[in-house]
């Protein structure tokens, strides 16, 4: 999947970027990871009246909002009292153990192996809790337990007191995953949506391999009443439990080894939020509204669509038949076989080929009114599927398809294993791109370019969809095994659709954003409530907050710190070998490393180096001191917030340096593995100076003694170009964050920043204007208009002869189309005289053209944020936003209606976008985001938040990134006690369900360093600006 995220990708200037991720499409970020155990599976151990069990995770409960429930409030009280009941981890984490959780990864063969760490501390309270277990297992279980043909007795480790099902008699499975003891094997899904009711009805047929012997079948199923469910053909009752959106099937006698067809029966409204298979509904330019139906179910919400074995390694075969309406068209992963008329009212029924062996949540439906461009590429037919008003807007995607898919099937030496391949833009879609095989869907801005397009939109489209054909290999050929480890296919994808690019598309500069992808990776790591790359997770909840900045980008940084350590070849040979070795089935992180080391056996021990990036949270801060030829060095933890001390964390790093006589190119890298918490290495002679971490391909910052800072400084100031543009952005991005954990005074920062005016590169321009951007929105959120206004006038001093020299003419390159929009961005911002009159002046042009006049697609947002200062010009940006066919276009003139200082209009475009009537819902985020960078509006927000809390979070699941980015967009730019106090105050108002979040934790932990940063630097900054 790819988070919405990406869709503030090229914000510079005037963007913070530690809080709100520009890359992710998906999802989440910050801290707090699980504790070691999974208490849920405690909770069979106390007694549970019916009663008191309502929990049901929040998305769930959107599902069923469909279905007509409609009193929120009730279930939600219940929800937590009985999370707090049931010892939901989730409601319940504690950091203090996170270290120790991280390599919990337990699933074969048997749900009672719990494979903790090698912790002893992690062994320590397994042990405890089993030796507890057992206690009230011996002192509560019926009888059953301890027969041979009892309850699951090879699945069952913990609890034997079953829970209370729908019905009232006892629901006979215990544990959040299901029993291994049933597999699927393929599954016949027939399903009826109509599109005017929004139901629909479904036929599933499940044939099952009961592997052990079992009285029971339990099996996932959400928010559908079922009708009748057979087992070889004979009729039987079923059991729900509801909080685990489980299912039972009870046998009155076991069931011998041996191959098995279930089938169910049932009917379920069309959901009205985003997963699930869920309705959507757009207005063409006709003025007419149209609707279609289309599912997202990763990661949980297959079983909201038809009943299945719903987690990742159940894999099976599939086949679709979908009965449509004759005007529909129908897509589904495979092929259509075949298309028979109903000869009822004009139905037909498409029946799709059987699939390859797959994960649940890969599966994919659609029925809609879509035109399609194909092309044929290798063995495969690629199709992009859009709304009919937009099918001129898919030759770029098809094109660009066609080119990565030659690309991976060369770099994988597996060919793409389906004869097609659909791209289908989605007019209301809340991620970014969801990978379903052979069925990819897409945001229509994250798929669909007019013809006019530059490759500065470009950037953007070609990068999601390199992102979902990575997964195509990377998730769905080889998936991970459960989603503690949902860093393999996220952390992959995104660290492939980096390296395609650069190989397939070298004209869209993309190493620039993937060096701002990794310096916002540190700064989410660098939190306390940041998590281990691979932690353990149980709940919905926790599945839903693993799409974070973590699995993602921190997955895809550590990857190329790997891939820039093993000698050329040799990691496209492990990753080769383990797509061989494991083609089809899952895995865990270590079959992945395993691969790798066996191809570098000689070189370095991949599985040692790379458990110590997996399962401890951030990142280390190394330390160097040099004398003469003498250089020591040191590691430890870099934690922004070190409140509980610092823990005894250590990395395995692969450290590179290069000196004053070789620093630009690749051969210059010298490689250091620091193992130990201190080393030091032997310079072969003497040397001006020293810089580590070249190219910023480790994981790390790196903190010099006050001469190795000041003796690369000096060169710098010597010769801008004495250092490759990416080591000039990690010295910058590395000082800043190094004067926020208190080591280097604001003074050297600015120091640094002297040599800024004689650089021209992209990489460390924007990441100067990045970081200063971010302590301007601080000072002038504290009203602090001194020191705003100072750091304005810094700002022209140091940037504005660039600003001043840049055209605002078309441009081609993409590295400079991003300098140009992050310079006149902020110029514009700081009313810049010459930027607000060149944009105003090109407003102007646009309108008198009938708006068929191209404004440069980089300036485009600038100019119209200028433009929508005036009630003219917001009044026409209103009106183009609502007839645009042109999503790009729209999300830039949406960003300019939301960045007015006008109150009444904040007002209105917050609750549009949150009702969806005129602005459309998914775009509630970006707007929030919007409206929260400027003084006018951030107040505003944060109260609208808070009063409309229920709402939005009834549109956006709980631990989702949409929820994620809305609150980070309204808290992270407080900086006083009060807005600390009242952030806390609110969460902890909602109770559980809100301060238990880790991006609440996060949100706290960004003020309090927002506070620490000013307590600390307000008198350097009145001093030196
Ligand atoms: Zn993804």
């Amino acid at each position: 999947m790819e988070s919405a995220n990406h869709l503030n990708q090229q914000e510079y200037g005037a963007i913070e970027r530690a809080p709100l991720p520009r890359n992710m499409i998906e999802n989440s970020m910050f801290e707090e990871e699980p504790d070691v155990v999974d208490l849920a599976k405690e909770s069979p151990s106390y007694h549970i009246d019916s009663d008191d069990v309502t929990y049901e995770p929040r998305s769930s409960r959107l599902l069923v909002r469909g279905l007509g429930e409609n009193d929120m409030d009730e279930d939600e009280e219940d929800y937590e009292s009985s999370a707090r009941l049931l010892g939901m981890s989730f409601m319940n984490r504690s950091s203090s153990q996170r270290s120790a959780a991280s390599s919990y990864t337990c699933q074969q063969p048997s749900r009672s192996c719990s494979t903790l760490s090698t912790k002893t501390t992690a062994v320590g309270v397994l042990i405890l809790v089993l030796v507890v277990s057992m206690f009230m297992v011996i002192y509560f279980v019926p009888s059953c337990t301890f027969t041979k043909k009892g309850c699951q007795k090879s699945n069952s480790s913990m609890g034997s007191i079953y829970p209370i099902s729908t019905s009232g008699e006892l629901f006979p499975w215990t544990d959040l995953r299901l029993p291994l003891s049933v597999h699927p094997v393929h599954y016949n899904i027939s399903l009826h949506p109509d599109l005017n009711s929004m139901t629909f009805q479904g036929n599933v047929s499940i044939v099952v391999k009961v592997l052990h012997e079992t009285k029971n079948i339990i099996l996932h199923s959400s928010d559908m009443n079922i009708i009748k469910v057979t087992f070889e053909d004979k009729e039987y009752r079923f059991l729900e439990y509801k909080p685990w959106q489980q299912i039972a099937i009870k046998f009155p006698e076991d069931l011998k080894k041996g191959q098995y067809v279930l089938k169910i029966s049932y009917k379920a409204n069309l959901s009205n939020s985003y997963d699930g298979f869920y309705n959507s509904s757009y207005v063409d330019t006709a003025g007419t509204k149209r609707v279609l139906a289309a599912t997202q179910f990763e990661p949980l919400a297959a079983r909201k669509a038809f009943p299945c074995f719903d987690e990742p390694a159940f894999k099976s075969t599939f086949v679709v038949k979908m009965t449509r309406d004759a005007k529909y068209i129908s897509l589904s992963n495979m092929p259509k076989i075949k298309t028979t008329d109903l000869n009822e009212n004009g139905l037909q029924e498409d029946e799709f080929e059987s699939s390859v062996k797959m994960s649940t949540y890969l599966v994919a439906f659609i029925v809609a009114e879509f035109s399609s461009h194909s092309k044929n590429v290798s063995k495969t037919t690629v199709s992009v599927y859009a709304v009919p008003d937009k099918k001129d807007q898919v030759h770029y995607a098809l094109e660009t398809a066609c080119k990565l898919l030659v690309f991976y099937n060369r770099f994988f030496e597996i060919d793409y294993p389906l004869s097609k391949l659909d791209l289908v833009a989605i007019p209301d879609f809340l991620a970014g791109a969801m990978e379903n095989w052979g069925l990819i869907t897409f945001r229509e801005t994250t798929l669909l370019v007019g013809n006019q397009s530059s490759p500065f939109d470009k950037q953007l489209v070609t990068s999601v969809i390199a992102h979902e054909l990575a997964h195509q290999w990377f998730g769905n050929l080889v998936t991970m095994r459960w989603w503690n480890d949902l860093w393999l296919n996220e952390g992959f994808a995104t660290y492939m659709q980096y390296m395609s690019i650069e190989n397939v598309f070298s004209n869209l500069d993309i190493d620039i954003e993937f060096l701002n992808v990794r310096f916002k990776a540190l700064a989410k790591d660098a939190l306390n409530s940041s998590h281990p790359v691979s932690a353990f997770v149980s709940t919905p909840e926790q599945v839903e907050e693993m799409f974070d900045s973590v699995s993602y980008e921190k997955g895809a940084s550590i990857l190329l710190m790997l891939n820039a350590t093993l000698r050329d070849g040799e990691f496209r040979k492990g990753v080769i070998e383990y797509l061989q070795n494991y083609n089809l089935s899952n895995t865990e992180s270590k079959d992945l490393w395993n691969s790798l080391s066996q191809v570098s056996k000689q070189s370095l021990n991949v599985s040692e180096m790379m458990n110590t990036w997996t399962v401890h949270k951030g990142f280390p801060l190394v330390t160097v001191k040099r004398s003469g030829t003498q250089v020591t060095l040191s590691q430890e933890h870099f934690l922004l917030n070190a409140e509980n001390g610092t823990d005894d964390s250590l990395w395995h790093i692969p450290l590179t340096y290069v000196n004053d006589s070789c620093s630009v190119l690749r051969s210059c890298k010298q490689v250091f593995h620091l193992k130990d918490k201190a080393d030091s290495l032997q310079l072969p002679g003497q040397v001006k100076w020293l810089k580590f971490n070249f190219r910023s391909d480790g994981f790390y910052i790196v903190h010099y003694d006050e001469q190795g800072w000041s003796d690369l400084i000096s060169a710098l100031k010597v010769d801008v170009n004495v250092l490759p543009s990416e080591d000039k952005a990690a010295l910058i991005n590395n000082i800043f964050a190094l004067s926020r954990l208190g080591k280097v005074s604001f003074r050297q920062v600015l120091n640094l920043m002297e040599y800024i005016r004689n650089e021209t590169e992209t990489a460390p321009l924007t990441e100067a204007l990045s970081q200063l951007g971010q302590i301007y929105r601080l000072l002038d959120k504290r009203s602090d208009l001194n020191l705003a206004s100072r750091m304005t006038t810094y700002i022209k001093d140091h940037f504005g002869s660039l600003m001043e020299s840049q055209s605002y003419e078309v441009e081609t390159s993409v590295s400079k189309m991003t300098l140009r929009s992050a310079l006149l961005e902020t110029a514009c911002a700081l009313k810049g005289p010459n930027c607000t009159t060149q944009a105003r002046h090109l407003f102007d042009q646009w309108l008198a053209s009938n708006k068929t006049l191209q404004i440069p697609s980089d300036l485009m947002r600038t100019v119209f944020k200028v433009a929508a200062q005036t009630d003219e010009g917001w009044s026409e940006l209103l009106d183009s936003y609502k007839h645009s066919i042109y999503d790009t276009e729209k999300r830039k003139m949406l960003e300019a209606l939301a960045s007015t200082q006008d109150v009444r209009k904040i007002i209105w475009i917050l609750q549009k976008s949150l009702d969806g009537s005129e602005i459309q819902n998914q775009e509630f985020p970006l707007v929030i985001h919007t409206v929260c960078r400027d003084f006018a509006g951030y107040l505003y927000a944060w109260d609208f938040m808070k009063e409309n809390w229920e709402k939005i979070t009834q549109k956006f699941p709980v631990g989702s990134f949409a929820i994620q980015s809305i609150i980070t967009s309204t808290t992270s730019q407080f900086s006083t006690k009060t807005h600390l106090t009242e952030v806390q105050n609110f969460f902890s108002s909602l109770g559980a369900k809100g301060s238990q979040m880790r991006i609440v934790q996060e949100a706290i932990e960004t003020i309090k360093q927002n506070m620490r940063w000013m307590e600390k630097n307000l008198k350097t900054l009145q001093i030196w600006l």
